[in-house]
């Protein structure tokens, strides 16, 4: 992202969503925003200053009392109404998704779909609301406890789910009646903004939702303020490693979901064809910039790495990669320019570690779209686990195959690598599958599934250097991260005067 002081020129301009209403830039600090398939700036977004930051404090703040007092039920309508709104804007939203972040308009619409499915999650909030109540614990006492919002909250989201992901977060905290501040990625603003815009549509009052775009300035404006009682964020491991421990500082809620290294273990009885489909969608769909790619796929004994390379190869050269607004394109371009450059320089650093490159994406072009942010898909076999191609997370499409002779080595990778958000194994032994669910350290598991990637009534959430916090996100664990708990003991009883008691109160 290139950043710069330069004056606004011919480029769209995305401001802020503060207060209800949009609000241009004056930092005078501005990234831009590209299309990746045509490798050109279309927009130019600014960067909040931490005023900015603050004036967007402001209005979430002035808006939490009568917001936090309405009924459930009232909040439950506006999620309502806004699934509808994006239910039509639909097009409209996945045209923006694919031609700022690149990936295709299928796979647009699909994240838009998984994000939806929380804000349909958020329209039940007054059941998940509900708290508990004891009647009668002692004579005329009854004891009850009940959720309450905490207040001002925000989210800080990547640039690979410009909807999906800030939809994880703010319609379940709207909903339980906290007041939001999203800081969506500078890379593909353009959705996160319109959301914003069809929630005040949806009867958001003002301030319900602000939009505050930028950098480290304007999230570490969130962070230091003392009115923003909770952090979700979603994004790379040593940024949510820091807004964990900032905010633990500071004594906010946090939940901070990082990177992803994901693996799929091929049992020798599995059904090849099937998990070849299941691996070509998993690691080269939306350009394997998905937290939950697969990125590391392990064939169990040389039988089954011969039978799954010489599958996957053709397979892989095959690979339609084309603009995301192509309907023929099954993979579109990598975000950025800086970002494609990255994940081609893992490419030569796998080569010179000693892996085979069987598929060599680094100079695929795409004719009509020789400026655009591509990459063809990438095979690279024989990689070891000592490898850095294996050992950080590329995000890009670029499939790394690892051999292991036995499941227990297979077992070990996954388990032993310092990621542990998804991973998936495919074997026709549920005795296998079994065993490997419970033993294996990750935090979503797949059997025969390539992505598991559970619904919005689960929760989403890895191990280790993927998930900072106690809290996964949404479903029941969302609830509670967004709400707190406060219990009652009440004693409604006519004309009965217990009289001083010093001893610690026991209920009879
Ligand atoms: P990123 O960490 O670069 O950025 C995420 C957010 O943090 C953005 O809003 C960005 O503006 C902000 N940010 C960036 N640098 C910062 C800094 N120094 N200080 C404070 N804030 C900063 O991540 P990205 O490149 O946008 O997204 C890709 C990453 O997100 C990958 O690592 C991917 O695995 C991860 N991801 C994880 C999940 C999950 O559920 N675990 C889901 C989606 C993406």
């Amino acid at each position: 992202m290139n950043s710069s002081n330069a004056a606004a020129g011919t480029l769209r301009q995305v401001g802020h969503f503060v207060d209800g209403r949009p609000l241009p830039g004056s930092s005078g600090r501005y990234g831009h925003v590209f299309n990746p398939s045509l490798g050109v700036a279309t927009a130019q977004v600014a960067m909040a200053s931490r005023a900015e930051v603050v004036a967007a404090v402001d209005s979430a703040a002035r808006a939490l009392p009568a917001w936090a007092s309405t009924s459930p039920l009232t909040r439950a309508r506006v999620m309502f109404r806004f699934k509808e709104l994006v239910e039509r804007h639909a097009d409209e939203l996945s045209l923006l998704i694919a031609s700022e972040h690149g990936k295709v308009l299928s796979d647009a619409r699909g994240s838009l779909q998984r994000g939806l499915e929380c804000v349909e999650f958020a329209c039940g909030i007054p059941h998940l609301l509900k708290g508990e109540f004891s009647d009668n614990v002692a004579t005329g006492i009854d004891l009850y406890s009940m959720r309450q919002p905490l207040g001002v909250v925000a989210g800080i989201t990547p640039f690979n789910f410009p909807a999906m992901v800030p939809m994880w977060m703010f319609p379940i905290a709207i909903a339980a009646g906290n007041t939001f501040i999203l800081k969506p990625s500078e890379k593909d603003p353009g959705c996160p903004m319109r959301l914003a815009e069809l929630m005040l549509e949806a009867g958001a009052p003002p301030g319900v939702l602000n939009v505050v775009n930028g950098d480290k300035e304007a999230v570490d404006a969130l962070l230091d303020d003392s009115r923003v009682r909770a952090v979700s964020f979603v994004g790379s491991t040593p940024i949510a490693r820091y807004i964990y421990v900032r905010c633990a500082e500071q004594g906010k809620r946090v939940q901070a979901l990082g990177g992803a290294k994901n693996h799929l273990i091929v049992m020798p009885d599995a059904d090849i064809d099937l998990t070849v489909d299941a691996l070509m969608g998993a690691a080269y769909g939306s350009a394997g910039e998905r937290c939950m790619a697969i990125s590391v796929a392990v064939p169990v004994t040389e039988r089954t790495a011969s039978e799954l390379v010489e599958a996957l190869t053709p397979r892989v050269r095959a690979l339609k990669v084309g603009s995301s607004i192509d309907a023929a394109s099954e993979m579109g371009p990598l975000v950025t320019g800086e970002h494609r450059d990255k994940v081609r320089s893992y490419i030569d650093i796998g080569e010179q570690e000693g892996a085979r490159v069987v598929v060599d994406g680094r100079n695929h072009v795409v004719a009509g779209h020789e400026n655009g942010f591509f990459l063809g898909g990438t095979l690279l076999d024989r990689v070891t686990a000592s490898m850095r191609v294996y050992r950080e997370e590329i995000f890009g499409p670029v499939l790394a195959v690892v051999h292991a002779n036995s499941f227990d080595e297979a077992l070990a990778l996954p388990s032993e690598h310092e990621f542990g958000n998804g991973v998936s194994i495919f074997t026709r032994n549920g005795d296998v599958a079994r065993n490997f669910t419970q033993k294996v350290e990750v935090g979503m598991v797949g059997i025969n599934v390539p992505i598991p990637v559970p619904l919005s009534f689960h929760t989403f959430g890895g191990w280790k250097a993927s998930l900072f916090g106690d809290t996964n996100q949404h479903g029941p664990e969302g609830v509670r991260f967004y709400t707190r708990i406060k219990t009652v003991t009440s004693r409604w009883r006519e004309g009965v005067a217990p009289g001083p008691q010093f001893g610690m109160p026991i209920m009879k």
